[in-house]
């Protein structure tokens, strides 16, 4: 196959059926690879339709500035994008940002901006978004895509994640999937909640994350999570909400890397454990979840255990058998609660 760019590697990322870690014999639970993407995550579909899309309603013009503040992925699709298509590219990132990402997008010539602070709250996200007010003001023609705003983020998956899933499965249960921004669940949600009308859709989330309206406090795991209700989340299409502790979503990344050779993101490890607790209490159906990213995102971090030492995490308290696995999938921190109505706040969810 011969391609014009590396922006037509897009989509088409495989899906890998998980072989032992499985609650039962008759469990099936299937992870789709978005680490397969040309800039390493699923953030890169959202990324180029959300350019694409500037450039033909004439928001974006040729040799300007995209300027947007991201945890990672989001930005090392936009260093890929700026670099194919000659844009000037400026990431306003924090120190949760690992030290891959920020190399992969510098190499590719992005600039970095690092915010060292976070708000009174803890935030990080927050004064990142003060710092992109800021570069928006000083520089002319620059353009923000505004990840967590803008309707092209979820309507690309809607268009093209959704599709492809709607492709490799004739019948699917139930989908499991992380929120951040909510781009990917929203859309794949939406449009395959019209294809099979009987799907459970699961939203994963990390304890601390206020995207679903609860109170923000600091947590580990990147990716994941919001400080606040993002705009590009639609909770209409989901059923139940797990809230994942840091800890279950790094044992997770063990557990699979060791019992499926599987080097899973921090927020795949959390969507296959919450996965694994849904397969726990539905055997017979069928599971698909989307891991964001990869584990080499990580090499450096979460999954080095002198990292985690500094970082005040004893690698020895991660498990990593299929056998404890499926003990604390049994018996989660935070049992999976189920939706009772809209609109997106935290009143919305009560346990099952
Ligand atoms: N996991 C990782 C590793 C991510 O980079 C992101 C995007 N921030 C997510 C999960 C959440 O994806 P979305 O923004 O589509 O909700």
């Amino acid at each position: 196959m011969i391609y014009e760019n590396v922006l037509e590697l897009l989509g088409g990322t495989p899906v890998l059926r998980v072989r032992n870690v499985l609650p039962d014999a008759r469990s099936r639970i299937y992870v789709k690879m978005e680490g397969f993407n040309p800039a390493g995550s699923v953030k890169d579909r959202a990324a180029v339709h959300m350019v694409e899309e500037a450039e033909r309603r004439g928001e974006l013009r040729p040799g300007a500035t995209i300027i947007e503040s991201t945890s990672g992925n989001f930005g090392k699709a936009l260093a890929l994008i700026g670099a194919v298509k000659g844009y000037r590219v400026i990431l306003v990132v924090d120190p949760k940002t690992t030290s891959s990402v920020l190399s992969y997008a510098s190499s590719l010539g992005a600039e970095i901006e690092v915010v060292t602070e976070p708000n009174s709250a803890g935030s990080y996200q927050e004064a990142r978004f003060d710092r992109v007010r800021e570069l928006l003001a000083k520089i002319p023609g620059s353009y923000r895509p505004d990840q967590c705003n803008n309707p092209d983020n979820p309507r690309s998956h809607a268009l093209y994640t959704a599709q492809e899933i709607i492709d490799d499965f004739p019948q699917l249960d139930a989908l499991v999937l992380a929120v951040g921004t909510g781009g990917h669940i929203s859309g794949t949600g939406s449009a395959l909640r019209q294809h099979f009308p009987r799907l459970h859709v699961r939203a994963v989330d990390s304890f601390g994350s206020a995207a679903l309206g609860f109170p923000f406090a600091p947590y580990r795991v990147r990716g994941i999570g919001n400080s606040w209700v993002p705009e590009t989340l639609n909770i209409e299409f989901i059923d139940s909400l797990h809230l994942i502790e840091d800890g279950e979503a790094l044992s997770m990344c063990r557990v699979m890397a060791a019992e499926e050779g599987l080097l899973l993101g921090e927020s795949g490890g959390a969507v296959v454990f919450a996965a694994l607790a849904y397969a726990t209490a539905h055997p017979t159906q069928s599971v698909l979840v989307i891991a964001p990213d990869r584990g080499e995102n990580y090499l450096g971090e979460s999954y080095d255990d002198q990292w985690l030492r500094a970082e005040g995490v004893e690698a020895e308290d991660l498990w990593r058998t299929r056998e404890e696995a499926l003990r604390h999938a049994r018996a989660p921190k935070h049992p999976p609660t189920s939706i009772t109505h809209a609109p997106a706040c935290a009143s919305a969810f009560d346990p099952v």
